[in-house]
């Protein structure tokens, strides 16, 4: 028997048309990429949303078709996202961080047709232009008076493009298991692989987002998310803050700690979210001028593992901190951390403890532990094992690659190594490939990582294993010290002693001015292990 409920499938552009019908006014703030600061409303995007629907059907693209975006977050960006998605095309937002050659691979592999871009991105699309066959135009998100000359094929601005349409243009709607949009993982090993969404996961993991435990800012709070829309839909923020009609605070450009402080502070922002680099950058620059932001309630940090030290610096700054991880895969939330209730009371020590840890999965994330041969591990908090999920927000295969993603019971292998504990906390110790192997037992480099970047003059940190013919591996410690300070091997190690197990501890530390990243912020692993693949540690035996 089935129920008698009506027939309403979860469309993504029906979040933007609930915005404008229940939030109208709410503003939406932008630090446009030509500089000066935007003011619009949801209203607003909603009906300039409908003229890129209007302008892309013109030209003559149909459901299914993907459309490209390089881009900020700004609102036109969110104007085309809902744009593109009204009329059951796909959006596929491109990193445009990632190298020329991986862009234009991808691009091609998506076989976008249409190319919507930042003016800061243009150079990267002149130079692989021609290796784009399918792209049919590109649309420069600026106006008239700041187009550049261009020889990219069509290409427009914004501004005059939607110009030229009234916005009379009714969205379908459609079967919410169609595709909505396009996300490629940064590829650091292989190929990237694309993950295709659907309008109906999407929903799903707003709601999910939207839950009190999540990143939830609800219609009295203001949220601005420093994750790029490129970078797993920002966690969501794109889609939720319009859902909940909260009013919504884009950066732009500039994630720098002067420029994201001076918006927070001006806009009076309550909840934030960002990679632990861009909330660094936001807590030295306000360490060292002695500066507060008594609006700012909640940081919530994934992508890489928070440190301790970080967390402790935002609660004593009276800020809130939620620890969450995710994958591209997940769209992407898996799990956000907060105090449960037995833990309201805890003393400090203990509260860092948990929200060190990753936090807890919301409805619609089910995770397992398991050993090397697939069987399931138990939630005690300190057996580490193969972190596996499923839940409707979870990638079953990738776009156009014919290879198996799931298990037999339908869990998809995230590729990291976690515990759980009995209240449900889960801690990653690290990614399957950089867990360091010693004598036969696991070193998690991250739990190195965390405790060396709460040594002062460590700006950053990152642990690799290094051959060891006796032990097979063990740790060096990577350090990135802070401008004008110093500090001694010696003088590391003595302040990590006797705060992991002895045959933890690294055997080496060197000095570096700079430690890479991956496109979407992380520590680049495998460059460092290629860097420094021929370093021999001093330790006997080596
Ligand atoms: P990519 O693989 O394209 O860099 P993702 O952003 O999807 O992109 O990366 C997901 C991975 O990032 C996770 O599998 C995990 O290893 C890492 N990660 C994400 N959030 C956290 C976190 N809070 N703590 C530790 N690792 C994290």
């Amino acid at each position: 028997m089935f129920g008698l409920m009506q027939d309403w499938p979860l469309l993504c552009h029906r979040i933007i048309e609930h915005a404008a019908r229940c939030h109208a006014e709410q503003e939406v703030i932008t630090r446009s990429v030509e500089g000066p600061i935007h003011r619009t409303s949801y209203a607003q995007i909603h009906a300039r949303a409908r003229r890129v629907s209007q302008q892309l059907d013109r030209a003559g693209i149909k459901r299914g078709h993907r459309v490209a975006t390089l881009a900020w977050n700004t609102w036109r960006h969110l104007e085309v996202w809902y744009g593109v998605m009204g009329i059951g095309a796909v959006c596929h937002t491109v990193n445009p961080r990632l190298f020329p050659d991986q862009i234009a691979w991808i691009i091609d592999h998506a076989q976008d047709k249409i190319v919507v871009t930042d003016l800061t991105f243009l150079p990267i699309l002149e130079q692989i232009a021609g290796r784009l066959p399918s792209v049919e135009q590109y649309i420069v998100l600026t106006d008239n008076a700041h187009m550049p000359d261009t020889q990219l094929k069509n290409a427009v601005a914004y501004e005059a493009w939607i110009e030229a349409a009234d916005g009379d243009f009714v969205w379908d709607t459609f079967d919410e298991n169609t595709a909505a949009a396009m996300c490629y993982t940064s590829g650091t090993t292989g190929d990237p692989k694309g993950v295709l969404y659907s309008h109906r996961s999407t929903v799903l993991h707003t709601l999910m987002a939207n839950a009190g435990d999540s990143l939830g800012a609800g219609a009295s709070g203001t949220i601005m998310p420093l994750v790029p829309m490129f970078h797993a839909n920002s966690w969501g923020i794109a889609f939720s803050a319009p859902s909940m009609g909260t009013r919504l605070v884009m950066p732009g450009g500039k994630l720098d700690g002067t420029s994201v402080y001076e918006l927070l502070q001006a806009e009076r922002v309550n909840y934030t979210v960002g990679v632990p680099t861009v909330l660094q950058m936001l807590l030295v620059h306000m360490r060292e001028r002695d500066l507060e932001l008594p609006d700012l309630r909640m940081v919530a940090c994934g992508g890489s593992a928070m440190p301790r030290s970080m967390i402790k610096a935002f609660l004593d700054r009276g800020i809130g901190v939620r620890h969450a991880w995710g994958m591209t895969e997940m769209s992407p939330i898996g799990t956000v951390g907060g105090l449960k209730s037995p833990f309201q009371d805890a003393d400090e020590e203990q509260r860092l403890d948990i929200l060190q840890t990753q936090g807890f999965a919301p409805f619609g994330v089910e995770m397992k532990i398991t050993d090397d041969r697939g069987g399931a591990l138990p939630w005690d908090g300190k057996t580490s094992g193969h972190l596996k999920v499923r839940g409707a927000a979870i990638a079953k295969a990738y776009y156009r690659m014919n290879v198996s993603i799931l298990d037999d019971d339908g869990y998809f292998d995230t590729g990291d190594v976690a515990t759980i504990d009995n209240h449900g906390y889960m801690r990653i110790t690290d990614r399957a490939k950089d867990v360091i192997k010693s004598g036969g037992e696991w070193i998690s480099s991250i739990d190195l990582e965390n405790l060396a970047a709460g040594y002062p003059a460590i700006a950053e940190a990152a642990v690799i294993g290094i051959h060891h013919p006796k032990w097979d591996e063990r740790p060096l410690l990577i350090v990135r010290l802070n401008e004008g300070k110093s500090a001694t091997r010696d003088d590391i190690l003595t302040f990590m002693n006797g705060k992991v197990a002895k045959w933890w501890m690294p055997d080496d530390v060197v000095f570096v001015d700079d430690i890479p990243h991956t496109a979407t912020g992380k520590i680049h692993k495998t460059a460092l292990r290629d860097r420094f693949k021929d370093y021999r540690l001093p330790t006997p035996g080596a």
